[in-house]
């Protein structure tokens, strides 16, 4: 289950903006992602609550994975996106492993549109 998080607490993915004004409404479905960094931000901030069914239906069909678990004991920390143009988001994402080390992802993620939505294709890691 995902977990609630409070609409006026400020949003995982580090926008600065609250999660009710921010990646709030891309999770309850009131506001669809306009821009693939609005989704990207949105899918970051899923994995940071758990929230598998959003993770897995912005995600692009041919791509998805058929097994995903949330609940691994990885702790996201932070976000910071590098670039948005086109289709493509550069992103950091610092993470704590289940094991305590810390990792930062820097990914070059890819989306596509698909009947009017933005969804998650694929991504390459990028050397920091
Ligand atoms: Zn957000």
């Amino acid at each position: 289950m995902p977990l609630a998080y409070p609409p006026f607490k400020s949003c995982p993915c580090g926008s600065g903006r609250s999660y009710g004004a921010c990646c709030g409404p891309a999770h309850d479905g009131s506001r669809p992602p306009a821009t693939p960094e609005t989704l990207m931000r949105a899918r970051y901030t899923a994995y940071a609550l758990g929230n598998l069914p959003f993770v897995l239906h912005t995600w692009h069909a041919s791509t998805r994975p058929s097994h995903l678990d949330l609940n691994d004991g990885t702790r996201y920390m932070g976000l910071r996106v590098h670039t948005a143009a086109g289709e493509t988001v550069e992103f950091t994402a610092s993470l704590k492993l289940p094991g305590g080390e810390r990792y930062s992802l820097r990914e070059r993620s890819r989306f596509e549109q698909v009947s009017g939505a933005w969804v998650y294709v694929d991504g390459e890691e990028v050397e920091g």
